[in-house]
């Protein structure tokens, strides 16, 4: 039996454009190529973003490229208790604390431009009784993995956190460094995941031996590699693709690359000519 299961994960924020194909077809080429299987995974973790219509929008747009996955569909937003569950042995180990800081005062505190979700933020916990004040008051927070804590329980495998990249040239081991992140956020008072936990805790329950997505999720792929040392959830091996380009070989016109595929649809084009028009150079 073959063991290659990997997976598609959009996020029904839309209908699916160029860029989601190119995904899709180094998603299902990998998996066609080892003989392995793909899972569909809807991210709709952001319920104001994103809409049901999108995701049937999704399902329509993959069986009109002819792409069709194994299994249910795994839909996040009907798994909010799985990934509450994780929180909250998370916070019994006290690796996560409630941040009350706004965005506003962490962009205040962060070097210009930097993103208040992204940058380098370290903070700490609040006293039990400052906590429960902002408690009382129904204060917004944000739940943050503490890396201090985090390197503290790991010690010595902290030095060695990495994840596994299939490249060209074979396999390649790569140390992963959470650090620049900071103290990411995993959850907020309202909202019970961010991508971070949703997506590795729901790669370790898919059984995703393979994760094939975009070179512009590689960088974040060490804080997923902290969370399932943390966890102790198996690593998949990690295989980063190209980025759609335009013709020019410069990032594709915002035009083109907001375009939905039913539009190209809906002007006659057929499913070769998606693939045509996503090959590489
Ligand atoms: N929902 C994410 C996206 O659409 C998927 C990221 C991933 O493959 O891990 O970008």
């Amino acid at each position: 039996m073959s063991h290659y299961i990997t997976r598609f994960a959009p996020s029904p924020t839309g209908r699916l454009h160029l860029g989601h194909a190119v995904s899709a077809f180094n998603v299902w080429a990998a998996a066609d190529a080892a003989g392995g299987k793909v899972r569909l995974r809807v991210e709709d973790i952001d319920q104001v973003r994103c809409k049901p219509e999108f995701e049937a929008g999704i399902l329509e747009d993959l069986a009109w490229l002819g792409l069709t996955w194994d299994g249910p569909v795994r839909r996040q937003s009907d798994h909010f208790a799985d990934y509450r569950g994780v929180l909250g042995r998370l916070e019994s180990r006290g690796l996560i604390y409630r941040c009350f800081r706004t965005r506003r005062e962490i962009a205040a505190s962060l070097p210009a431009g930097a993103d208040p979700d992204e940058a380098r933020f370290v903070s700490r916990p609040l006293f039990f009784h400052e906590e429960a004040q902002r408690l009382v008051h129904n204060a917004a927070f944000a739940w943050r993995l503490s890396l201090e804590a985090a390197r503290a329980e790991l010690g010595r495998a902290w030095q060695d956190l990495h994840y596994l990249e299939e490249t060209p040239a074979g396999l390649l081991r790569q140390l992963a460094d959470p650090s620049p992140f900071g103290d990411v956020v995993l959850a907020r008072k309202d909202t019970p995941a961010s991508y971070h936990l949703a997506c590795c805790h729901d790669d370790a329950l898919q059984g995703i031996t393979h994760v094939v997505r975009g070179e512009d999720l590689r960088e974040v792929t060490a804080i997923h590699a902290l969370l399932q040392a943390l966890m102790d959830w198996p690593r998949p091996v990690y295989r980063f693709h190209r980025l759609l380009l335009g013709a020019d070989g410069k990032k594709l016109s915002k035009r083109n690359a907001d375009k939905s595929l039913v539009a190209f649809r809906a002007e006659g084009m057929t499913p070769q000519d998606i693939r045509a028009m996503t090959a590489p150079a």
